[in-house]
C-alpha cells in the first residue's frame, strides 16, 4: 500500500494507507508471518490500532532526508512546498511539561494522529518520563535548543553549544536513543553562521507555515479560533503549536476534532536518518542534570542521623 515518489533531491515521500489511522484491523496474532525486520534507515512507525472511526487520523507518512538541511515552512523557506490542499503538519514546542503535554498525547491518541514535537533540552532533563510517552506513541521527536535562548543573540559557539546540548538532552531523555533529524530555532530566529552548522549536521530546519500564537493565549477558544483563521487563510500547512501551553493543551481535543470536521489531513513527517549526539555534549549535559539535581537538594534531605546522636 505504499508508493514512492520523490518530489525533489531532499525529500523522498512515501504514501501509507489512511486504513491504519482509521479503525485498521488488528493482524492476526498467529496465522501471519513474522513481518520482514524493517530497513534501518526508514523508522516508520509502527501502525498502532484506532478505536475511533471518525478519527483524525494520518493521510500520508513523509519521510524527509535532511541531508544537507533542508529548511521547511513558508515563513522562512520556500523551498520545498510539500504539503498537498488540505493537508497539515501538527508541530508541538517547548515540552515536555506535566500536565500539558500528557494532555495533548491523549488528545492526539483519541484522533489516532501523529504529530512533530520540538522539545526543549532542559525540560526534556527535567521530564524524561513524559518525553518517553511522546517517542513511544509514535510521534517524531527532534530538538529546540538546550535553554531556549535567542540563538541570533548569542556567539556562534554558544549557539551551537545550544543546539548539541538540546540533542544531548533528548537523546538522554529518551534513553540514550538517536533523535529526530529536525530543528526549530528559539522564537524562528537562526542567524546564517548556525543555519550553515545546521546543514552540516544534517538536520532539517522547521519554520512554520502558520505560527497559533498560542502563546499569548489564555483561553482554549482563542487558539482554536486562531488556528482555523490561518488554516482558512493558507488551505493547508506546517501548523506552530506549543505543548507546554495550558491553553493548548487545553483546546487540543476540541481543535483535533474541528480540524477532521473541515476536511484538512494530518501528514505525519519521520525523518530518513536519526541525529546521533556528540558525546561531548552528552557528558556536558549528564553532568549538568547531576550537578543541578545535587545542589537542589539541601545536605539535611540526603543525610539524616536516625540512630545516636
Ligand atoms: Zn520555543
Amino acid at each position: 500500500m505504499r508508493s514512492v515518489l520523490a518530489i525533489a533531491l531532499a525529500i523522498s515521500m512515501s504514501t501509507a494507507t489512511a486504513a491504519w489511522a482509521q479503525n485498521a484491523p488488528a493482524p492476526a496474532p498467529s496465522a501471519s508471518p513474522a513481518p520482514a525486520p524493517a530497513p534501518a534507515a526508514a523508522p516508520v512507525p509502527t501502525p498502532a490500532k484506532c478505536d475511533n472511526p471518525n478519527a483524525l487520523g494520518v493521510t500520508r507518512v513523509v519521510e524527509i532526508d535532511t541531508t544537507g538541511g533542508p529548511g521547511f515552512g513558508f515563513e522562512h523557506f520556500k523551498a520545498y512546498d510539500f504539503l498537498r490542499d488540505h493537508e497539515i503538519v501538527l508541530t508541538f514546542d517547548d515540552g515536555p511539561w506535566p500536565g500539558h503535554t500528557p494532555a495533548v498525547l491523549k488528545a492526539l491518541a483519541d484522533q489516532c494522529t501523529k504529530a512533530l514535537f520540538f522539545p526543549i533540552g532542559k525540560h526534556a532533563g527535567w521530564h524524561p518520563e513524559i518525553l518517553k510517552q511522546v517517542a513511544a506513541a509514535g510521534h517524531t521527536v527532534g530538538s529546540h535548543t538546550w535553554s531556549h535562548k535567542d540563538l541570533s543573540k548569542l556567539s556562534e559557539q554558544e549557539g551551537k553549544d545550544e543546539i548539541e546540548k538540546g540533542i544531548a538532552a533528548v537523546s538522554i531523555a529518551l534513553g540514550n536513543k538517536p533523535v529526530g533529524p529536525f530543528f526549530r530555532f528559539p522564537a524562528l530566529r537562526h542567524p546564517p553562521e548556525l543555519l550553515k552548522y545546521t546543514a552540516e549536521r544534517n538536520l532539517a530546519v522547521f519554520s512554520t507555515d502558520l505560527d497559533s500564537s498560542d502563546f499569548k493565549m489564555r483561553k482554549p477558544e482563542q487558539v482554536i479560533a486562531s488556528v482555523m483563521k490561518k488554516l482558512e487563510k493558507h488551505g493547508k500547512g506546517i501548523i506552530l503549536m506549543h505543548d507546554f501551553q495550558q491553553a493548548t493543551a487545553k483546546a487540543a481535543p476540541e481543535l483535533l476534532k474541528k480540524l477532521k470536521d473541515a476536511g484538512y489531513k494530518v501528514v505525519h513527517v519521520v525523518g530518513k536518518t536519526p541525529i546521533e549526539p556528540k558525546k561531548e555534549y552528552t557528558d556536558m549535559v549528564l553532568k549538568e542534570i547531576g550537578g543541578g539535581m545535587e545542589s537542589a537538594r539541601p545536605m539535611s534531605s540526603v543525610i539524616k542521623t536516625i540512630d545516636g546522636n
